[in-house]
């Protein structure tokens, strides 16, 4: 995968909430191939830029542009056509079917039209070799056959990371992928998207400092709606306007 080319822009984005500017002139690039962090105090906008992103929300001003084509408008199941998918868009966890089960179903949401020559039952077992792999992506492998309900939460959030991973998304946007982690559930999930690094391109946002500064290639930094700093992990360490924003706590505590 060539990095550099970019993947995503958006351009002066802008979302209003009533009086309430929660996107406000968001300019941010993320390349093919890189993990970038979308960083920033609880409610900046994180979540508000995530859901324009993936076509959850309407931009109220300003583009969006995906692998070429500007998607500002485009309904949300057309962008993961395009392969922009978040976890947990288009698929949820089905509780009282097993993992692979899930992900099968998954397979098949994104396979649909291209395996519609193939007969049924070489299609099921091709669909179920492709959630094997994916099981195994998300290290879920020797839990194939549980039912999902009753998987631990960190194991259910790395099935939703699968779920989204099954539709082979150029993009993966992930909004607090660690949220309600314990700290072995946390590592886990690192070591899963350290594993995916190079072969699907992430814009990850998340509270989790460490984890943010060990998987990033870059960050960018949104405060009341406003990307202040974009660079990368070392430039947002040492940004003024980053620290400020930070008020120094959070990142003292990667040692920055
Ligand atoms: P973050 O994810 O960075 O914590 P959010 O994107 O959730 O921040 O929220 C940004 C701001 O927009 C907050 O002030 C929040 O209260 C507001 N907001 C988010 N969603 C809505 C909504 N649907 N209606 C009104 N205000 C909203
Ligand atoms: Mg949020």
């Amino acid at each position: 995968m060539t990095r550099h080319a970019e993947l995503l822009r958006t351009e002066r984005l802008v979302k209003r909430f009533g009086g309430l500017v929660a996107t406000d002139h968001a300019s941010l690039s993320v390349a093919t191939g890189e993990i970038h962090a979308l960083i920033g105090p609880n409610g900046a906008g994180k979540s508000t830029l995530v859901h324009q992103l993936s076509g959850a929300l309407r931009p109220s001003s300003g583009q969006i542009h995906f692998d070429g084509r500007e998607v500002t408008a485009l309904p949300m199941h057309e962008r993961v056509r395009l392969g922009l998918a978040r976890s947990y868009q288009i698929t949820s966890v089905f509780k009282r079917l097993t993992v692979l089960d899930n992900l099968a179903l998954a397979v098949q949401a994104h396979d649909g039209s291209s395996m519609r020559f193939w007969r049924p039952a070489r299609a099921e077992r091709a669909r179920y070799e492709a959630a094997a792999q994916v099981a195994e992506r998300v290290g879920l492998g020797p839990q194939a056959q549980r039912i999902a309900g009753a998987l631990s939460h960190g194991q259910q959030r790395q099935l939703e990371v699968g779920l989204a991973l099954a539709l082979r998304p150029k993009l993966l946007l992930l909004d607090e992928p660690m949220a309600g982690m314990g700290p072995d559930e946390s590592e886990r999930m690192v070591t899963l998207l350290q594993g995916l690094r190079g072969e699907t391109t992430m814009l990850l946002v998340e509270h989790d400092m460490d984890a943010v500064f060990r998987l990033a290639d870059r960050i960018s930094a949104l405060v009341f709606g406003k990307v202040i700093a974009s660079g990368t992990p070392d430039e947002i360490r040492k940004s003024p306007e980053v620290r400020q924003a930070y008020l120094g706590d959070e990142l003292e505590e990667v040692g920055a």
